[in-house]
């Protein structure tokens, strides 16, 4: 017989309140994808591990796996580095980070790339937040599932435009900038297009320094609230298209 307990590293996407004393804490693990879970008794008295289950923990988790829920059985903490749910701003941007995984990631699907990118935006809420760390943590996950925003050419028509000169409008249906001819999107600058090619050209830790100001952040930066902007459209028009493949494919499931 297979054991039920099982051990995973996993970063808190959010939790509710169950019943009484519990609290159901969604979890993306390293190993397992995102796990649904339980933590028994943790509202009541003074829990061992309760404190621990905030959003945006890193943690080292046992579970015992059960039917619709998996049960916490032990907890520790990965990384102490605190909790950014002091500072409201950040606070904000951890929430959307977080979001846009439980979104995107389905029940039990390991997706050890998304992991180590939720660990790299965690690091980065933690130590240098900033108003790109949600846009770009957008664009790179859209990227690595394979929707890679098309920058050097008409994304409709597939026309270049003449050397040295950039479209000046992005579509987000057709996932790229258009040309003038077809005339499609909503306008977008230059500086703009520069950022996205380089948060997703090999460039995002020198944009993330840049856009870090330690005395605080700057909320009105306008190149990076159209990358921002951009950013969710891209990702709202990706996650609905999603949805709807999914329950086209489930109507036709010959099973049910
Ligand atoms: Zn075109």
């Amino acid at each position: 017989m297979t054991s039920r307990l099982y051990r995973d590293r996993g970063i808190v996407l959010r939790t509710y309140k169950s019943g009484e004393a519990d609290r159901v804490v969604v979890f993306l693990t390293e190993n397992n994808g995102k796990v649904r879970s339980i933590a028994k008794g943790v509202r009541k008295t003074r829990s061992k591990f309760g404190g621990r289950l905030e959003p945006l923990s890193l943690l080292d988790v046992q579970f015992h796996r059960g039917r619709d829920l998996d049960i916490v059985n032990q907890v520790e903490t990965v990384d102490s580095t605190h909790n950014v749910f002091g500072d409201l701003d950040s606070m904000t941007e951890a929430i959307a980070v977080l979001e846009a995984v439980d979104q995107l990631v389905p029940d039990r699907e390991p997706v050890p790339h998304m992991f180590r990118m939720l660990v790299g935006a965690r690091r980065t809420l933690l130590t240098r937040p900033s108003p790109l760390v949600v846009p770009a943590f957008l664009w790179k996950l859209l990227a690595s599932e394979g929707v890679h925003p098309v920058l050097d050419r008409c994304s409709v028509c597939d026309e270049v435009p003449e050397a040295g000169a950039e479209f000046g409008t992005f579509d987000v249906r057709h996932g790229g900038v258009t040309c003038s001819a077809c005339r499609a999107g909503i306008p977008v600058s230059r500086a703009a297009l520069d950022l996205m090619r380089e948060v997703l050209g090999g460039g995002l830790g020198d944009a993330l320094d840049r856009a870090f100001h330690p005395e605080g952040q700057t909320l009105d930066d306008p190149v990076i609230n159209e990358v921002s902007g951009l950013a969710t459209k891209a990702f709202e028009h990706h996650v609905e298209r999603r949805l709807r493949s999914v329950s086209i494919f489930e109507r036709h499931d010959p099973g049910s």
